[in-house]
């Protein structure tokens, strides 16, 4: 009998894998020269850009949003997609033409209480019913965008990428990402026999809802929370000579204020 097979479920043999890797390589080359890539992102490098390129391919996460808004830190003056840094669009972006003011989060001194609320804060204290039904709503509503989500409903999209966001779902010990776990179920009301549903909640959810409590509790922005989720450092990129506080809309086009990348 034929089953349907992906192409993942076979292991890809040592040839078609050394040409992944030339073909990422050249890419990256590539992509590393176009001043309007999203390379220039600073979530990219940690892998945490919500148009984060697809490994060995030219696709891109979210690949219906073919319009970026670009904003640059006023202390550090690395670049990020209003996304990444979790800004919202239209007001914000008003505010910040205006006042000049964005800054990324990178002189903000590291809370020296964010282990210790790591371990000792209750399960029941991180965020509230509502603010998980709300995140819920606005994940399956498509208002807040998700790289977890859109891995799940694109199955094969980006392997690597999808397993590095599995093995970081959670920043709390084991017994305590089980009870969060089983909280979010039953504020959810999810059927237990719904696989579907467990898999989302468990596997988009759980990480979305301990970055929102980061963001809420703490003060980050959405970049910053995806590093301490992903267990990496937040360090700017270096310092460019000229400063400037635009934003750019429009990918396709060479955006000027980009030009200071290089
Ligand atoms: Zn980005
Ligand atoms: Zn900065």
């Amino acid at each position: 009998m034929i089953k349907d097979l992906n192409n993942q479920d076979f292991p890809p043999t040592q040839n078609r894998m050394a040409e992944k890797l030339d073909r990422e390589e050249k890419l990256k080359e590539a992509e590393d020269k176009r001043q309007s890539a999203n390379v220039h992102c600073i979530a990219w490098k940690n892998k945490a850009c919500i148009f984060q390129r697809v490994e060995g391919d030219t696709k891109t996460l979210h690949d219906n949003i073919k319009k970026y808004d670009w904003v640059k830190c006023a202390d550090c003056l690395c670049w990020g997609h209003f996304e990444c840094f979790g800004v919202q669009r239209e007001l914000e972006s008003m505010r910040m033409r205006a006042s000049k003011l964005f800054s990324c989060g990178c002189t903000k001194a590291s809370d020296p209480s964010l282990a210790q609320h790591i371990s000792g804060d209750p399960v029941d204290s991180i965020l509230t019913d509502d603010q998980i039904r709300t995140l819920d709503y606005g994940l399956k509503a498509g208002r807040i965008m998700s790289n977890r989500l859109f891995l799940q409903q694109h199955p094969g999209y980006d392997p690597s990428l999808q397993s590095l966001y599995l093995t970081h779902l959670s920043i709390f010990k084991d017994q305590k990402t089980d009870d969060l776990s089983n909280r979010l179920l039953t504020v959810l009301s999810v059927n237990p026999t719904d696989v579907k549903e467990v898999r989302y909640t468990l596997e988009v959810l759980l990480p979305e809802v301990i970055s929102q409590w980061l963001r809420v509790q703490f003060g980050m922005n959405r970049y910053e929370a995806e590093c301490v989720l992903l267990k990496k450092t937040v360090i700017p990129l270096p310092p460019e000579k000229k400063d400037s506080v635009k934003t750019n809309t429009d990918s396709s086009s060479k955006p000027q204020d980009k030009a200071m990348l290089e």
